[in-house]
C-alpha cells in the first residue's frame, strides 16, 4: 500500500486519549496510522547546531522525523519570512508586511534543508503531502533532487488577488516553486481563483481541459478542499460539560446574563479591535441591553516577537479598558477580555454555554472556532454564529448570521438581531450547519485530497465539500 508522508512546519504527535488537540493533528495522523507513514516536521525545540538526519520515534504504522531549529532558522524563515512577510501579504495586509532579502534566502535555506533531511526518507511508491505557507519552496527542492513521487501541497490560509501578491519582490519564484507540486489544494473557490489568476502571468500558462493547468512548464492540478473539523469529538467535549463545576462556574459568575464568545489567537487578521468596537456600538444604541450581556473574548497572545502583534495588544488592552470604564457597573463587566489559552475541552464548554459565537475575522483561511461553536451546541436550544463574509468559513455556513467586520454598525445590529433569534429559527439554523459540518469532516477532506493526489479520485469541478 502506498505510504503518506506529511511535511509541515510543526509536527504534533497526539497521544492515546489526548483531547487537547486540533482536528488537523488528529485528521493527519490518522490518516497516516491507516496507510502507514511519516510525519516530518519541526520539533518545537531549538538547537545550537544544524540536524543532518532527524530524530525518529516510531509508533505502529507511523513515523514521526522531526528536526531542532536553530535561531537563525528560526529569525529568518519562521518570524522573518513566514510571518512577518507571507502571513500578512497572504491576509491582504500590504501595510503590515516586511520583506526583507536576508529572511527570503533565509526561508529557501531552511525548505532546501527540510526538502534535503526528508528526501532521505523516501521510498518510490510514497505520497508527498506538504502544508502551508511555510514551506512554498520545498517541492521544487524535492524534484531538483530527483523525487518523481506524487508530491500534494495544501495552504491553509487565503490566497490574495493578484495585484497584492505580485508586491512580494520574489513572487514569481514563488510560484514557480509551488508548481513543482502535481495538486495544489485551497480553502475556498475564491482563493483558488486568485492563485490561477496569477499563475495566468506566466508565458507557458494554459488551462487545459482536464481541470488542469500548464505553468513554469508543468502540468498542476489546483482545487478547493475547505477544511473540516472532527465535529463528533467536539460535540462529545462539550456534552460531557452538561454537568460540570466549569460550566457550573461560569453560569455562577454570568448571574443569568446572555453571553457572546469570541476565540481568537492574538492576531490582527482576527478583526478584534474592530470587533470590540462594534460591540461598544451594541451597548451604546440597545440601551436595554445594560448590565444584560457579556462579551467574553478568550486571545491567547502569539507571535509576539513578529512585527505588528505587540501594537494590537497594546490597543485592545486600550480598548478593553476603555469599554469596560464606560459602560461596566459595580456588579457587571460588560467585557471579559482573557488573555490566555484554554484547552479544547474548556473552550467547548463555553462555547456550549454562549448564546452567540461572535467570529469576525478581517481574513480567514478557513477558521476553526466558527465550526466548532456550531458543533458544541445543545440541539434542543443552540445558539447562534454570527460570521464574518471574510473568513473562508462563510462559503460553506451560510446558515450563520453572516456580516462585514468592517462595518459596526452592522455588526452590532446582527448581535442585536441573533439575541433575539427565536428557538425555531435557530434550530433551523443551527441543524443545517451542523449538517453541513458532518458531511464535510476533516475526515472527508483529508481523504478526498489524497485521493485526487493518488489520482484515484475524481475532481470532477474542481469542488469538495461544498
Ligand atoms: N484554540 C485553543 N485554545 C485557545 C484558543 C484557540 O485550543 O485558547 C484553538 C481553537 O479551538 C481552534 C484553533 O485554536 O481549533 C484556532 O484555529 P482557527 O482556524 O480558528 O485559527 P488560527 O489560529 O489557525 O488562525
Amino acid at each position: 500500500m502506498t505510504r503518506l508522508v506529511v511535511i509541515s512546519n510543526r509536527v504534533a504527535p497526539v497521544d492515546e486519549g489526548q483531547t487537547n488537540v486540533g482536528g488537523l493533528a488528529v485528521a493527519v495522523q490518522a490518516a497516516l496510522e491507516k496507510t502507514g507513514g511519516i510525519w516530518f516536521g519541526w520539533s518545537g525545540e531549538k538547537t545550537r547546531r544544524r540536524q543532518h538526519s532527524p530524530n525518529l520515534t516510531e509508533r505502529d504504522r507511523l513515523t514521526f522525523a522531526t528536526v531542532d531549529f536553530t535561531e537563525r532558522d528560526l529569525r529568518e524563515y519562521y518570524e522573518g519570512f513566514s510571518n512577518g512577510a507571507l502571513w500578512p501579504l497572504l491576509h491582504y495586509r500590504l501595510d503590515l508586511a516586511q520583506f526583507n532579502r536576508r529572511d527570503y534566502l533565509g526561508y529557501m535555506r531552511v525548505n532546501d534543508w527540510l526538502a534535503r533531511t526528508v528526501a532521505r526518507l523516501l521510498e518510490p511508491d510514497d505520497l508527498i503531502w506538504i502544508h502551508d505557507y511555510h514551506l512554498f519552496t520545498a517541492a521544487r527542492t524535492l524534484r531538483r533532487l530527483g523525487v518523481r513521487n506524487r508530491i500534494g501541497f495544501f495552504l491553509h490560509t487565503p490566497f490574495p488577488p493578484r495585484e497584492l501578491f505580485v508586491a512580494l519582490p520574489w513572487h514569481a519564484e514563488l510560484l514557480e516553486a509551488l508548481s513543482a507540486c502535481d495538486l495544489i489544494g485551497f480553502q475556498t473557490e475564491a482563493d483558488l481563483a486568485a492563485f490561477h489568476d496569477c499563475l495566468q502571468a506566466d508565458d507557458d500558462f494554459e488551462m487545459l481541459e482536464d481541470g488542469t493547468v500548464r505553468a513554469f512548464g508543468r502540468t498542476v492540478r489546483a482545487a478547493a478542499f475547505p477544511i473540516g473539523l472532527d465535529a463528533g469529538n467536539v460535540r462529545k467535549l462539550a456534552v460531557r460539560h452538561n454537568r460540570s463545576r466549569t460550566l457550573r462556574r461560569l453560569k455562577n459568575t454570568l448571574g443569568g446574563r446572555r453571553m457572546i464568545i469570541s476565540v481568537d489567537r492574538l492576531d490582527y487578521s482576527k478583526g478584534l479591535a474592530d470587533r470590540f468596537r462594534s460591540y461598544a456600538m451594541l451597548l451604546d444604541v440597545y440601551k436595554e441591553l445594560d448590565g444584560k450581556v457579556t462579551l467574553m473574548q478568550v486571545a491567547p497572545p502569539s507571535r509576539t516577537n513578529v512585527h505588528g502583534y505587540s501594537e494590537i495588544r497594546t490597543e485592545l488592552e486600550n480598548l478593553a479598558g476603555s469599554i469596560n470604564g464606560r459602560f461596566a457597573d459595580f456588579d457587571w463587566a460588560p467585557l471579559r477580555y482573557l488573555n490566555r489559552s484554554f484547552s479544547r475541552d474548556i473552550l467547548s464548554c463555553f462555547y456550549r454555554a454562549a448564546d452567540v459565537g461572535l467570529v469576525t475575522p478581517l481574513r480567514d483561511g478557513m477558521n476553526l472556532v466558527a465550526k466548532e461553536y456550531v458543533a458544541a451546541q445543545d440541539p434542543e436550544n443552540p445558539g447562534v454564529l454570527v460570521l464574518s463574509k471574510f473568513a473562508g468559513a462563510a462559503a460553506q455556513m451560510t446558515d450563520a448570521l453572516l456580516v462585514n467586520p468592517y462595518d459596526h454598525d452592522e455588526v452590532a445590529n446582527t448581535l442585536y438581531r441573533a439575541l433575539r433569534l427565536p428557538l425555531s429559527e435557530r434550530r433551523r439554523r443551527w441543524q443545517k450547519l451542523m449538517d453541513g459540518l458532518i458531511a464535510n469532516d476533516v475526515h472527508r477532506w483529508q481523504q478526498d485530497f489524497v485521493d485526487v493526489l493518488a489520482g484515484s479520485g475524481d475532481p470532477k469541478s474542481g469542488s469538495f465539500g461544498s
